[in-house]
């Protein structure tokens, strides 16, 4: 029976293969998720029978646009601007924007498939989504960030709304910038719909808590795996890469649990502070100021600065936070990792470590937290910043922060418990898939074939 839903799952996976050539971050992760899956198809053939997996993997549709805009010197750029639709079984479409360079097709339908499980795994009424452009921000002025993120909304006011599709911020995505949008969408469409939008600023519909949220939500996970093998944050050193929205908070709430932060990073290399990471400094440099993390050593002289990205997993530590972006942290990595004694790892970045870094954690019996159970929280958040928007109510910051710590708990709980019934216990890969996966593919039966 295993060896034919073996053959049945590979079959598909060659068959999505060749459907999505050149599209190699968004096929590691239809591997992983399908690989996953063999139990609860064995378990549950009716999965098979009503194609599932054949439905899972095509996007309800892919939005592809032209984003002009004209910059200080008065000549007009042209951006491409995506938005991928995947599944709105459980709620409408939701994920977040990023703005970066490196952004093309595969990034952002592996986004926005890893979003349909995640979402479901909040346990929130959302479905997935994503989308970006490759615009870089980096270097750009304040009015030209205004005017690319106007032109961007003029095309994508057409598919968004509060009950159709909601985008937020990712990587070069946040506050200022959903600003810019919303204002935007309000202006074409003549109506105030909070809605439509999360990662809002306070004034005006956002929620508290959520530019923290993703960075929280990561050490809570984090800490609820500790905390069944009889560890803690308290006293660990912890490596944290990225020094963004995601690796800030990161960082902040570990240092408060009683961890000891010695390192961060951007994409120009990282800075390793054996005393403990000054979080002010980060936060001034990268919320504020604008600047690369080399100018951290300026100000505290024991600090180092070393060039280039994946060294940051050579330095020994307790718990390591990958939080910058995807496949960061390969098998050399994982390796260093393991030999320096890292007891766990939890992914606040979406898909940081490749597939065969994984399979060294779980091997190993290393604390694996999986970025669709353990950055949740973002979205999570997101997700409550909607509940707010929709009973015109704005929550305190401790009422958001017990629900975010209950959603994570549960996270946890789910995933673990998915994990023990289908045969691989503790490992919160499988879990965490199979979790977000079977209330997805339920909704889908009992919405027919559509
Ligand atoms: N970009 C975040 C994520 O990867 C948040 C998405 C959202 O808030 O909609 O989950």
């Amino acid at each position: 029976q295993t060896k034919n839903v073996k053959d049945y799952v590979n079959h598909l996976f060659e068959n999505v293969e060749k459907r999505n050539p050149n599209e190699p971050e968004f096929l590691q992760a239809v591997n992983e998720v399908f690989n996953s899956l063999v139990p609860v198809l064995v378990k549950n053939p009716t999965y098979i029978v009503q194609g599932i997996l054949e439905r899972l993997v095509e996007p309800d549709r892919t939005i592809t646009f032209r984003v002009p805009w004209v910059d200080d010197e008065g000549k007009v750029k042209v951006n491409r601007g995506y938005r991928i639709q995947f599944n709105n079984v459980i709620g409408p479409y939701k994920g977040g924007l990023r703005f970066h360079p490196s952004v093309n097709a595969s990034i952002i339908k592996f986004l926005g498939f890893e979003q349909i499980f995640k979402n479901s795994l909040t346990g929130q009424p959302i479905g997935g989504g994503k989308g970006g452009s490759d615009f870089d921000p980096k270097g750009k002025s304040d009015v030209e960030i205004m005017r690319f993120c106007q032109s961007f909304m003029t095309e994508l006011t057409n598919y968004i709304g509060p009950n159709k599709d909601v985008p937020a911020g990712d990587i070069g995505v946040g506050a200022k910038e959903i600003g810019y949008m919303f204002g935007q969408y309000k202006k074409l469409r003549g109506v105030f719909e909070a809605g439509v939008l999360t990662g809002k600023a306070i004034g005006y519909g956002g929620s508290l808590g959520r530019t923290e949220a993703t960075g929280y939500g990561t050490v809570y996970f984090v800490e609820e795996m500790l905390k069944d093998k009889g560890l803690s944050f308290d006293e660990s050193t912890v490596v944290v890469s990225g020094s963004g929205n995601v690796s800030i908070y990161a960082m902040e709430k570990a240092m408060e649990l009683g961890a000891k932060v010695v390192a961060c990073s951007d994409s120009s290399g990282y800075i390793y502070h054996p005393n403990g990471i000054n979080l002010s400094t980060v936060k001034q440099l990268k919320e504020i100021d604008n600047k690369r993390i080399y100018e951290y050593v300026l100000e505290h002289p024991d600090a180092v600065f070393v060039e280039g990205c994946s060294g940051i997993w050579s330095i020994p530590c307790d718990i390591a936070l990958p939080c910058a972006t995807q496949n960061e942290l390969d098998i050399e990595a994982a390796e260093t990792l393991l030999s320096n004694g890292v007891k766990a790892v939890g992914e606040g970045a979406n898909m940081p470590s490749t597939q065969e870094a994984i399979d060294i954690f779980i091997d190993h019996k290393v604390l694996f937290g999986p970025g669709k159970a353990t950055n949740a929280g973002g979205v999570s958040v997101s997700s409550l910043e909607m509940a707010q928007n929709s009973s015109r109510l704005a929550w305190t910051r401790e009422e958001v922060d017990a629900k975010l710590q209950g959603i994570m708990k549960e996270i946890y709980r789910v995933s673990m418990k998915a994990s023990e019934e289908y045969g691989a216990p503790g490992n919160l890969v499988v879990g965490a898939n199979i979790a977000g996966f079977v209330k997805v593919a339920d909704a889908m039966i009992a919405q027919g074939v559509i």
